[in-house]
């Protein structure tokens, strides 16, 4: 690509590899930067070597909309997550919420853990049938994220 002298020093100087490659998965994941290094280890648990991420506010959360509502948010997440399976091959998505959500209004707009944890893992199992039948040749996975781990929601 040719540069303008302006631009013909980096400000970063790195080698990004050009070779295209096929994504271990797909992921919506929450853009709070708490649960960013959760999401490392997570990657390096399942020894994914690429991923595909939809980091954004409320992860997994414009997914789960009543299907009835229309909702831009949704059509956009799910715009996102067939256009990187399209570009990128990957046969498996994870769908992501976290306790202390923003897009929630976070833990204090609940009466309490439990009463979360049941809209968060209610949530979640809307966004993966919702993902399931939008894209039925895929692995859709579901977690949930908190202070202590990252939880498969059944
Ligand atoms: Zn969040």
């Amino acid at each position: 690509m040719a540069m303008s002298e302006a631009n013909a020093k980096p400000i970063v100087k790195f080698k990004t590899k050009a070779e295209h490659y096929v994504a271990d998965a797909c992921i919506v994941w929450c853009s709070d930067d708490r649960f960013y290094k959760l999401l490392k280890k997570f990657g390096k648990k399942q020894k994914f070597k690429n991923l595909d991420l939809v980091k954004i506010a409320g992860g997994a959360k414009a997914l789960a909309t009543p299907i009835d509502e229309p909702s831009a948010e949704r059509d956009f997440v799910l715009n996102q997550l067939m256009t990187a399976v399209r570009l990128h091959g990957a046969k498996r998505i994870i769908l992501m919420l976290h306790r202390d959500c923003g897009a929630y209004g976070g833990s204090e707009n609940f009466i309490n853990e439990y009463e979360e944890h049941t809209k968060l893992l209610g949530d979640l199992r809307i966004a993966r049938e919702f993902v399931k039948k939008e894209m039925p040749a895929l692995l859709v996975d579901a977690y949930l994220a908190d202070f202590n781990g990252l939880y498969l929601a059944e």
